[in-house]
Order: structure tokens, then C-alpha cells, then sequence
């Protein structure tokens, strides 16, 4: 997927939220990607892209269960399955360096 692909994909996602939208056309995420390859490429490092419905916030990283909502304005939540207590984006950050690695050493797709 291309950069901008990338961006126009994001894009179509936030239709529904208004403000949302507004944050994602200010990020310019098609730049921010162009960039990040640019340095992965000049470090001599791989960028992974996962796919945009990978369920990164909603995925608990120590069990893997998927909670079936998780609206933007909570920020923590307790998983049902295991009881850990999660920041929202720190737990996305795990899960989106698994998936990452996941796909660079054993090809998975996500
Ligand atoms: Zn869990």
C-alpha cells in the first residue's frame, strides 16, 4: 500500500467523526508514512505496515481477547478475560509492535 493509500484509507474512516476527520487531515498522515519509510530506508531498516481494522486498542496484549466495543474517550480498560488493567495506547503500542514483528520474522499478514 502506498503512502497515500495509506492516508486515503485512514480518511475514509473518519466521515462519522467530524473532529476525528479534522485531526487526520491536519497529521497529513500520507506525509508522516512518506517520511518513515524515507528513514527506514536510510537506517537500512524495514517499515512494517499492519492493516488499518487490526484491532490494536481493542486487543488485550497479555491474553489476546478482543473487546466487542471501545469508544475513543476511554483511555483504560480492564480486560473481561484476564483482569490486567490497560492504558489504551500503550496497549496498542504492544500490539502493534507484535503484529509488526510477527510479519517481518514470520510473514504473518495482519
Ligand atoms: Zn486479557
Amino acid at each position: 500500500m502506498r503512502p497515500r493509500d495509506y492516508a486515503s484509507s485512514l480518511a475514509e474512516r473518519a466521515p462519522r467523526d467530524h473532529k476525528l476527520a479534522i485531526a487526520i487531515s491536519d497529521a497529513n498522515w500520507g506525509e508522516l508514512v512518506r517520511q518513515l519509510e524515507y528513514k527506514a530506508e536510510w537506517y537500512g531498516r524495514k517499515l512494517v505496515k499492519i492493516d488499518r481494522y487490526f484491532p490494536s486498542s481493542k486487543r488485550c496484549s497479555n491474553c489476546g481477547y478482543v473487546v466487542e466495543k471501545l469508544p475513543l474517550n476511554i483511555r483504560e480498560w480492564d480486560c473481561p478475560e484476564c483482569g490486567i488493567h490497560h492504558d489504551r495506547d500503550i496497549n496498542a503500542a504492544i500490539n502493534i509492535l507484535a503484529a509488526g514483528l510477527a510479519v517481518s520474522v514470520c510473514g504473518a499478514r495482519f
